[in-house]
Parts: C-alpha cells; structure tokens; sequence
C-alpha cells in the first residue's frame, strides 16, 4: 500500500547526510507511482515530483534534520500547496429580497441531492442562514422526492413542482418563493447524466444564466478516480464552475481525485463528504488532505471531532500524547470508544491512523470494534502502556483470554506499531506545524 511504499522509499534516505540528485531521484520514483495508485492523474504527478525535485535539492540540509524527514515535509508542503493551501470559504452575498444562490453541477450519482441537504443543514446550523431547497432535477420524479425527503430530515423548506418538466423555471420560481418567504439561500439541485452529454451541459448552462448563482459548484465522486480530470475539465469549461465537491471520501478512497482536479481546473475544492448521513460533511482542508494522500490517517480532523463532541481535555490530551509519541493501547481503546459514541462507526473508522485498516477483514456487521477491544481488554495495564513488551507467550494469552485467535492479535499490534510510526513521522515535523495543523 500506499503508506508502506513512502515508508520504504523515505528509508532510502534516512542515515544519509545530504539530499542529493541521486536519493532524490530514487526516493520520487516511488513517490509518483504511490501518487498514481491514490488516483492521482499521470501528468499531475510528474508536475508535482518534479517541483518536489527542485525544492528539495535546493534545500540547505541542516545536520539537525534527516533528508527522510525533510522529504516527508517537502512532499506534505507540496500537495497542500498544490491544492490551494488553505480552505476556501463560499461567497454568499444576500440582501432583504435578493436572497444568495448555490447551483449544484455534476454527473450523475455523484450526490448532488445528497450534498444539498448537507449544505442545507451546515448553512442553517452553524451560520445560522434560512436556506431553501430547490427540486431542479426534473428529469427523474423520485429525485424531486429524494430531495424533499432530506430537506424534511434537516427541516429546512424545499420547493417542489409536481410534474415540472422545464426546470429553468422552477429555478426561477424558487428564488421568487424564497424572496416571498424570507429564505436568503437557494440551493438548487439539478440533473445529471451518466457520463457528460450535450443536453446535460446546455440544461445546466441555461439554469445558470437564468438564475447568475452566486456559487456553481461542481460536485464529483472521489471514487472515480482518475476521470474526475475529465469531468471537471469538461464542466468548467463549459459552466465556469466557482469550486469543487467531493464525495464519498469515507472509506478507503485516497483522495487523489483532489489533487488532480485541483492542479488541473484550478478551482478550489470547497467541501467533502465523508457519508450517506446529512452529517458526514466538511470544509475541504487541503494540509489534512494531503496528510491522507499520504496515508498518515486525518489525525487533526479526528481530534477536532473529538473535541466538538466529547471531553475537550481528553482531545488535548490525546493530541499531546500524539505530539511526544507516547501513544498507547489504552488511547488506541479511547479512541474507539469515543467513535462508537459518536454514532456512524464506518464513516469515522478510516479517520482513525491504522484501525480503517485493522477492521477491514473483521466480519463483525454490528460492532467492527468488537474483537479489537476484546484484545486490548485481555492486555494487562502494563502491557496496554507499554506495547513493547508483548512477546510471543503473552500474544497467546491475550489470545485466548479475548476469546479471539494469535492471528488476530498479531494483526492488531502489527496495525498499532504502524500507527505509531506514522505518527512519528508526523511528528517529526514539529510540534509547530501539528500545532498549525490542529489550528487550521
Ligand atoms: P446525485 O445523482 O448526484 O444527486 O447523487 P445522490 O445525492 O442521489 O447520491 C447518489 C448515492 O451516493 C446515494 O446513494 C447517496 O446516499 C450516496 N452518497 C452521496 N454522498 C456520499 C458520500 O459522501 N459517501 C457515501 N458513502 N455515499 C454517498
Ligand atoms: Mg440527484
């Protein structure tokens, strides 16, 4: 995997003094063909090593850094530079009577209508605006009602035609009902199509120009990879979009689509989804992004998340230990535990460094975590803080006290020391950026 590929091509450069062309050159080659199994489009990859290449090679290397370590920082620069820096708010300017528009693009099946009610729902909750749906997809009827059924489920107001076939004007209409009702968004849901057609784009286009969003957004499934290129190239040529959604983000999805998507229309990526639920929703952060792209886990968002809904003090502490690599079983459990509090354990499972993975091949429908805190319960305190010991007649106790097999707990310890060396790398960043990091 993607992970254990860097790990082995930083090592390469670990031990030697200085960067130069030769280690370089070696340590990219295995950069860029991990930046192509993430979905990293060929031609943005070998931009991207090759700017790498440039910057890392001018570099004066203090004797206090490892050239591992400086490559690790150089790469995670560069990818989030690449995708913008830093996350692009939305412009949405309303008046009394002139209420802001949001046009949703994008083919279908990507979650348009889903990403609707998301934007519904964090526009009302958290900037406390009174947002109103528009059913603009009048091409299929259980869309209309697809979208109604969300705005239902956020409680915000959705405008439906029933049997509307020209869906200009049920834009029109909405942002008539919108001005009449108080509401100072429309968010408006529209059609999409299989792969990019004509009348899609025309469709599209003659909404946008009857209505002058203030944000046309384009919406695309992470999980497409490599095409995505395509269709955002397509869409922003023809739509001028203003930014970027990715989808279906949760799971194993590597999030190399951003970056190509990015690199390539060089339109910001404003939000993910991360869900089926209206919940499973964020602000694009291109440093976290780039931190999945390479495979460290979205360590900042977990501990944010953590922070908003549980114990604030816990979340710093975990943030600490993470800081001075003292991470241990009883944080790995804390962790766990918290996730399962917050509901939707398969969303939130690959934001956690090593257990996305750990659980992958646990066939527990009901509780993923199940056989994993069992190990970890059948670890004696000593043997939770300190990993180090747990030798070979101590896995087989574990084993059998859990109830579960020597495999298993292999996996898991093999799957915690992973984690740990992942967040040393993090850390050898400093605490500085892990700091701005967590403050972004
Ligand atoms: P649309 O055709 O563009 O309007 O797409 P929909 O909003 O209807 O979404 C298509 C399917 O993808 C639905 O089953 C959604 O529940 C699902 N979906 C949308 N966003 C996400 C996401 O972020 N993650 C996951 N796993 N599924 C999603
Ligand atoms: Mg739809």
């Amino acid at each position: 995997n993607l992970n254990e590929r860097l790990e082995r091509s930083f090592k390469i450069l670990k031990g030697e003094g200085k960067i130069t062309e030769i280690n370089v050159a070696e340590t990219l080659k295995d950069v860029r063909r991990a930046l192509l199994d993430a979905d990293v489009n060929y031609k943005v990859a070998k931009t991207f090593t090759d700017t790498v290449k440039q910057k890392a090679l001018g570099m004066n290397v203090l004797t206090a850094i490892k050239p591992g370590e400086l490559m690790v920082k150089v790469v995670h620069d560069e990818l989030a530079a690449l995708m913008g820096g830093k996350a692009t708010e939305m412009k949405l300017e309303s008046t009394p009577g002139h209420p802001a528009v949001i046009l949703m693009a994008g083919l279908n099946g990507a979650g348009k209508t889903t990403m609707s009610g998301k934007l519904a729902l964090m526009l009302k909750s958290k900037q406390h605006r009174k947002p109103l749906l528009a059913a603009c997809d009048t091409f299929r009827p259980a869309a209309m009602e697809q979208l109604r059924v969300l705005a239902e489920q956020v409680a915000v107001p959705c405008y439906i035609e029933e049997g509307a076939t020209n869906p200009v004007a049920v834009a029109k209409a909405a942002i008539n009902h919108a001005r009449l009702n108080g509401n100072d968004i429309v968010i408006i849901d529209t059609a999409g199509r299989q792969s990019i057609d004509e009348e899609l784009m025309v469709q599209i286009r003659d909404i946008k120009d009857a209505v002058n969003p203030d944000e046309t957004l384009l919406v695309i499934d992470a999980m497409i990879g490599q095409e995505a290129v395509t269709t955002a190239k397509t869409f922003n040529d023809r739509l001028e979009i203003d930014g970027v959604i990715l989808t279906k983000l949760d799971g194993d999805t590597r999030g190399g689509a951003a970056l190509s998507v990015r690199a390539v229309v060089d339109k910001p990526i404003k939000f993910i989804g991360t869900g089926e639920k209206m919940e499973a929703f964020d602000v694009f952060h291109p440093e976290r992004m780039a931190d999945r792209i390479l495979g460290m886990g979205d360590v900042v968002s977990l501990v944010e998340r953590a922070q908003q809904q549980f114990d604030e003090e816990e979340a710093k502490r975990l943030e600490k230990k993470i800081r001075k690599n003292k991470f241990d079983f009883n944080d790995f459990l804390s962790q766990i535990q918290q996730v399962k509090k917050m509901g939707n354990v398969k969303d939130l499972a690959a934001m956690i460094p090593g257990v996305g993975k750990a659980i992958k091949d646990v066939e527990i429908p009901d509780d993923p975590f199940k056989n994993i805190e069992a190990i970890i319960g059948s670890m004696t305190p000593k043997e939770r803080e300190n990993p180090d010991i747990i030798n070979q007649s101590r896995r087989q106790r574990i084993a059998k006290g859990s109830g579960t097999d020597i495999q298993e707990v292999n996996r898991l310890i093999k799957q915690f020391d992973q984690t740990r060396k992942m967040m040393k790398m993090v850390t050898g960043m400093g605490p500085g950026k892990m700091m701005a990091m967590a403050n972004a």
